[in-house]
């Protein structure tokens, strides 16, 4: 069931955008790959991965069942070749060494170069090969690069080489969560495909919105904050002052400068801009509400939601601003992306349960 067109993932149908980093299947480990089902379908060449896909992460000993699994497809007249990104080559040949496989060390995964490599030495075609590894952005991608076929197994540790680099590592944890249960087969069960179900469509939707209403927020206030001088004052400390006199009641609570009430202000302005940015194209996009349905009431509804989200936007940054230990630029920025996200899961909670929410009957 976990070929492409048996199973609930096929590769076909994922967002081309991901297409690079999709294996083509999926096993939860290396042993439950059927090796005799890949020879019938012509492939005479198993390129692995070391690390979370033949062992744990920097172990030295090879399971006896993986050993097994590698010795029954050379019988079969399957080759392997081993493809690493290891600072440790010498652990890498014994590894090799001991399972009776050849190991390349080349340019990095996802560079096509160790794979391109390892067809030629053993002289085979694209489609008379196959990967198998436990990473999306190396030996997935390197594959797909390359133009051949990779089969993606759940990692076999969290543990994992120091030196992968942060960003990469925290997008494979994401990946893997939200697609671990996709790529991977479910007993005795048909789920829809993760990008089939209408929430987790939404769910990316929402995130894209609210991205780009983030970078709305964000740039608008820190433009109107620290950005524009007339006539050398800053005019945040323009707009702070006119607030505190203006609305001391509003913009002054707990004793603010004016620098600060200047923050309020184009927080509020940067808030309230993305608001209405997100409620458009939330309601049409990502909610797919369409014509004048309830508009009125939604509307009502949204602003509840968005404007209890803003009140808690202003107040968590603000108060940010004033605890974080840091200058005031770096407060100022961290406060605002600590409590966008907060509020994040606030709005959204509120928009689908609250005010898109279908009528039902
Ligand atoms: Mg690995």
């Amino acid at each position: 069931m976990k070929h492409p067109g048996e199973g609930r993932y096929d590769k076909e149908k994922m967002p081309d955008g991901l297409k690079k980093i999709s294996p083509s299947t999926a096993y939860e480990k290396i042993t439950d790959v059927d090796l005799s089902q890949l020879y019938a379908e012509g492939r005479r060449l198993v390129l692995l991965d070391v690390d979370n896909t033949l062992m744990h992460w920097g172990a030295d000993e090879i399971p006896g069942d993986v050993r097994a699994w590698v010795q029954g497809g050379k019988a079969l007249g399957v080759s392997f070749c081993i493809l690493s990104n290891t600072n440790r080559p010498e652990r890498l040949m014994r590894i090799a060494g001991s399972l009776g496989v050849e190991a390349l060390r080349g340019k990095n995964k996802p560079s096509r170069q160790m794979y391109e490599q390892a067809m030629s030495d053993h002289g085979v075609e694209h489609d008379q090969t196959i990967m198998i590894g436990d990473q999306l952005l190396t030996d997935v991608l390197g594959a797909n690069r390359t133009g051949i076929d990779a089969i993606w197994l759940r990692p076999l540790s969290k543990k994992e080489f120091l030196g992968t680099r942060l960003i990469s590592r925290v997008v494979e944890r994401v990946l893997g969560v939200m697609l671990a249960d996709y790529f991977l087969p479910v007993k005795g069960e048909q789920k829809r495909s993760f990008f089939q179900s209408e929430s987790a469509r939404q769910f990316v939707k929402f995130l894209l919105v609210g991205g780009t209403s983030f970078v709305i927020d964000y740039s608008l206030t820190m433009t109107f904050w620290k950005g524009v001088y007339i006539q050398g004052a800053r005019l945040g400390d323009t707009m702070g002052e006119a607030g505190l006199s203006a609305m001391p009641w509003l913009v002054g609570v707990g004793g603010a400068t004016a620098r600060e009430a200047g923050f309020r202000i184009s927080k509020a302005i940067g808030a309230g801009t993305a608001i209405v940015f997100s409620f458009l194209l939330n309601r049409k996009w990502t909610f797919k509400i369409s014509g004048k349905e309830d508009r009125s009431r939604q509307f009502v509804k949204f602003f509840t939601v968005a404007g209890t989200g803003m009140l808690l936007n202003v107040s968590l940054s603000s108060w940010f601003l004033q605890i974080l230990p840091f200058d005031e630029t770096n407060n100022g920025r961290i406060g605002i992306i600590l409590a966008t996200g907060m509020v994040a899961v606030w709005n959204f909670t509120g928009q689908k349960l609250f005010a898109f929410r279908k009528a039902h009957g």
